[in-house]
């Protein structure tokens, strides 16, 4: 791109945030548009894996970030008696001095994104979306949900699997859709023994605890919900406290702690994959926005912080704006696309407690996949 392009993403997560860091990081304008006019994300935790921490690294944002998390190398599978089955070493991809694998609170993430994308220039506007794009050959032009209007090089839909971006170039071809599952998760303070993912599986539930500071975990868990019920407020605790009265271990102890109901995040998962590449003209998907999918193997945002940094690589290279989304696609599809179905795939068999289904097995390839320069 010509340094005088520039760039609209909508939506500020992660995705958007990371892209209009790495695009900025290649001397492109970048205008951000956030729908919330508060800018901010709710408190509980994100695992980053190996692969996150590498492109984090690329990003030029590692240290803040590290300073920010709670770094740690391994991830152990326990039964749900709490005895260890399998501990996995993590692998140092960011280079031999940091570590493996990252937890860290969503607000943290949030705000080391967000002021170093400030610092870095990029034009952050809150409260505000998309009305109307209309594209030509040479550009993209936008009206906002302010009246305003601006021309850009290109649009980079970032805002989620709801993504109004999305609808925009497919209508309603592309719609969430509920998988069957729910996730469940509180915060407690730090317990000495996880210095690592804990994770505990079994027929009868399934459960994680993740460090999140030295002071900070979280704790989640994934449930079948059919039919989606609507979960009363008031008794999310409760309700969250009878999802895991099978396991043991410490989330067996830490069970009775689960008692403020405003404190627990629930979530029902939804799922989209659009299966085409994912730009029109000059208008691109990236993020939940064009494959949303369950969290069973942490590689959601992930797949997000690696589809903005393969971006603003491609966008520099040679050609036309097509030839250069093409080859986005080209390096991002099948991978997002394996992430997302063996996602789904994890969760279909915990719904169906299939003993056979290798769940171990599956981790272990998802990390070698993971592992896999972009
Ligand atoms: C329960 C759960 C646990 C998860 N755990 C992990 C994990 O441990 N590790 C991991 O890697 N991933 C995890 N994920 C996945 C991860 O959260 C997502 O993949 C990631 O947040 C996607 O980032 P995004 O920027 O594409 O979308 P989002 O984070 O959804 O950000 C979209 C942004 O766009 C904004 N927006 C929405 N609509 C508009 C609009 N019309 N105009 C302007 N702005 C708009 C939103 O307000 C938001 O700020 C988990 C997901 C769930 C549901």
């Amino acid at each position: 791109m010509r340094e005088t392009d520039k760039v609209l993403i909508v939506g500020g997560g992660i995705g958007g945030l990371c892209a209009s860091i790495a695009l900025r990081r290649q001397g492109i304008d970048v205008d951000l548009v956030e729908l919330k006019s508060e800018w901010t994300v709710y408190g509980v935790g994100i695992i980053q894996q190996s692969n996150v921490v590498r492109e984090m690294a690329r990003l030029g944002v590692l240290d803040e970030y590290l300073q920010a998390a709670y770094a740690f190398e391994d991830v152990a599978i326990y039964n749900l008696e709490g005895k260890q089955l399998v501990r996995i070493p993590g692998q140092r991809l960011a280079g031999p001095d940091y570590p493996a694998n990252i937890g860290i609170s969503r607000l943290a993430l949030h705000n080391v994104l967000s002021e170093t994308a400030i610092s870095r220039g990029v034009q952050v506007r809150l409260g505000l979306s998309v009305e109307r794009l209309e594209q030509d050959a040479e550009g993209v032009d936008v009206i906002f949900t302010d009246g305003t209007s601006g021309r850009y090089s290109l649009v980079v839909g970032a805002d989620g699997v709801y993504s109004k971006v999305r609808s925009m170039l497919f209508g309603d071809r592309y719609q969430p859709r509920y998988t069957g599952q729910a996730v469940w998760r509180y915060n407690f303070p730090r317990h000495p023994s996880i210095d690592h993912l804990a994770s505990y599986q079994g027929a009868a539930g399934n459960a994680g605890l993740v460090p999140l500071a030295e002071d900070l975990m979280y704790m989640f868990s994934t449930s079948h919900e059919p039919g989606n019920p609507r979960m009363e407020p008031s008794q999310l605790a409760e309700l969250m406290r009878e999802r895991i009265s099978a396991i043991g271990g410490l989330v067996g102890e830490l069970r009775e702690q689960i008692t403020d109901s405003s404190q627990v995040v629930y979530k029902p998962m939804e799922v989209v994959f659009v299966n085409e590449p994912w730009f029109k003209g000059r208008v691109l998907l990236i993020g939940d926005a064009a494959h949303a999918t369950t969290p069973h193997l942490g590689q959601g945002a992930g797949m997000a912080i690696e589809d903005a940094l393969v971006l603003s690589h491609e966008l520099v290279g040679e050609g036309s704006m097509e030839a250069r989304l093409r080859r986005f696609m080209d390096r991002r599809f099948e991978r997002c696309r394996y992430i997302s179905e063996k996602s789904i795939l994890a969760g279909d068999k915990e719904m169906a407690h299939d003993h056979t289904f290798d769940r171990i097995g599956l981790v272990k390839e998802m990390l070698e996949v993971t592992a896999q320069p972009i």
